[in-house]
């Protein structure tokens, strides 16, 4: 058993660092707060191939997993820049089309979203079925060879910079007429498509969006996995990364808020001794840095049985969970650490609040994370 990062592993975290650092959460600020877009860092990280860490080198990608772009999101997060679409379009799509896409859609997608040059945004959620992904009702019927999507989604992120949609649908069995999940490619641009801004709480660049599909013709190619068992397999090929990767997210916020904590700790006076001194500020940070590497190790272990093929869903709902709890907590207590100066803009540390926040309810709400942790890990009868 081997705890510690490769070199090659090593050597991503520090690059990815030094890359962040030069942009910092001043500057994912400042593109939140004017309307902006992160593309300037997107496009270097895009270039640096670090977007691409995990798609195939065939297909222009560095071969790796989901390990090595949990590192890239981790060490964006902790620079203070937790980028939503590192965990949608890479994590999710790119890992979901390498899997189980066509040849077809690997050479049309992959090397696109690799670079950061194509973005797609992944739509599961809808206002109606919510948690219960088994009730959702966006359907693409079969017309001649094509197909016509007809449905809703919500809180769907960056569909504005985004060339296409990894739609989660549902499919008529021509055979048995039951309603089977199928996978489908929404160009943004498609007719019939509208979307529309959903104002959130949360200081990022990235949107959320209400989606609406008025019989959206798409071709044929348009499906991900090729019979409904294999849109299912498909769609759980790209779960387990984005819970992977939005754990590491949480992280990196955790540490961010950690180093920023243990900084002003230690320079801040309050009665002659620095604030650090006193363990009712100090046991907390500690107990919160205990927090956050418990859950990067969790995170850590679900990448790492993710790339190597087994079961990784457990692992992967726990990382997520304990990140999310980890993250909130030691940004509340830097935040406490800092005083008033914890609310105040110019210190970093409320406005990454809603980030924080988000990974309690996204991708997967800690309730069902606990009902998965429940039903599957302790094998209780399912309450729902
Ligand atoms: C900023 C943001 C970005 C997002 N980005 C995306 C995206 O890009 N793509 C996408 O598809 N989705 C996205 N989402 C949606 C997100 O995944 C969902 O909001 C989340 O999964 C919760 O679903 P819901 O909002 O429908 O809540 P609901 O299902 O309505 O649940 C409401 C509450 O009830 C609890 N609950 C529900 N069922 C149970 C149960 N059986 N037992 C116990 N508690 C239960 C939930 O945990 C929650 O606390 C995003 C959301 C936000 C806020």
């Amino acid at each position: 058993m081997n705890f510690a990062e490769t070199d090659e592993q090593a050597l991503l975290r520090r690059s990815v660092a030094q890359v962040a650092a030069r942009y910092g959460h001043a500057y994912y600020l400042d593109k939140a707060r004017s309307g902006g877009k992160s593309t300037e860092l997107w496009q270097q990280i895009g270039e640096l191939g670090y977007l691409g860490v995990g798609v195939p080198e065939e297909y222009g990608g560095g071969g790796r997993g989901i390990s090595e772009l949990a590192i890239v999101c981790e060490e964006l997060a902790a620079a203070g820049c937790p980028l939503l679409l590192v965990v949608v379009s890479p994590a999710i799509c790119a890992t979901v089309i390498a899997r189980s896409g066509t040849d077809e859609q690997r050479r049309r997608w992959l090397p696109g979203l690799a670079t950061g040059e194509l973005t797609m945004a992944f739509a599961i959620t809808e206002p109606d079925a919510g948690s219960n992904s088994h009730r959702i009702s966006t359907i693409a019927r079969r017309d001649g060879g094509n197909w016509v999507l007809s449905g809703r989604k919500t809180y769907i992120s960056g569909v504005d910079e985004s060339d296409a949609v990894l739609v989660v649908a549902r499919s008529e069995d021509a055979r048995t007429g039951t309603l089977r999940p199928a996978l489908v490619v929404v160009p943004t641009d498609a007719p019939g498509f509208e979307r529309t801004l959903i104002p959130v709480e949360i200081t990022g660049p990235e949107k959320q969006f209400a989606l609406f599909f008025d019989d959206v013709r798409l071709p044929a190619d348009a499906l991900v996995g090729e019979t409904p068992e294999a849109a299912i397999a498909a769609l759980f090929a790209g779960l387990n990364p984005e819970r992977i990767t939005g754990a590491a997210v949480a992280n990196g916020l955790g540490r961010y808020a950690l180093a920023k904590a243990a900084a002003y700790a230690t320079q801040r006076q309050v009665w002659g001794v620095p604030i650090g001194t006193h363990q009712g500020l100090a046991h907390p940070l500690a107990h919160a840095a205990i927090q956050v590497e418990l859950a990067r190790l969790m995170t850590q272990k679900a990448g790492w049985l993710y790339d190597t093929g087994a079961d990784a869903g457990e692992a992967a709902n726990m990382a997520k969970y304990a990140a999310a709890e980890a993250a909130l907590l030691a940004l509340d207590q830097a935040i406490q650490v800092h005083g008033g100066n914890g609310l105040a803009t110019e210190y970093g540390l409320a406005t990454l609040w809603g980030a924080a926040r988000l990974a309690r309810t996204a991708p997967i709400s800690r309730e069902m994370v606990l009902n998965f942790v429940a039903s599957h890990t302790l094998g209780l009868p399912r309450s729902y």
